[in-house]
């Protein structure tokens, strides 16, 4: 894929979770967006993905990002890895509720 500024970057390889979306009150660069429970106001829960998607902020665009931001720290594969830990983290942090959930529900608990 082409990226900006000249760059070739490969796609970044988002799974579409939404977690992201759902947890913009843990960034100072998004947290302008949040609607006032973490997620951001733009985030669908209808389709599970943004409706300005097309025209989101440029902190939502990793790819633009990374040419703006970070190219000249990091190689693009290292910037993905940094941000595929911060989605691992998310998705840990969200599966918590429902472990707590299981085990509560557990007659031998
Ligand atoms: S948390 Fe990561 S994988 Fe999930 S939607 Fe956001 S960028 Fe994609
Ligand atoms: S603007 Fe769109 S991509 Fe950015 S956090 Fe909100 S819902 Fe997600």
């Amino acid at each position: 894929m082409a990226g900006v500024a000249g760059l070739v970057l490969n796609t970044f390889p988002c799974t579409q979770c939404g977690l992201c979306c759902q947890n913009v009150h843990l960034a100072a660069e998004t947290r302008y967006l949040d609607r006032g429970d973490g997620t951001c106001t733009h985030y669908s829960e209808l389709t599970t993905g943004c409706s300005i998607y097309a025209e989101r902020p440029d902190i939502c665009r990793v790819d633009r990002q990374f040419a703006l931001n970070y190219a000249q720290q990091y190689s693009w594969q290292t910037f993905v890895e940094l941000n595929l830990q911060v989605c691992r983290l998310l998705a840990e942090q969200a599966a918590v509720p429902a472990q707590r959930i299981r085990l509560v529900d557990d007659p031998d608990l």
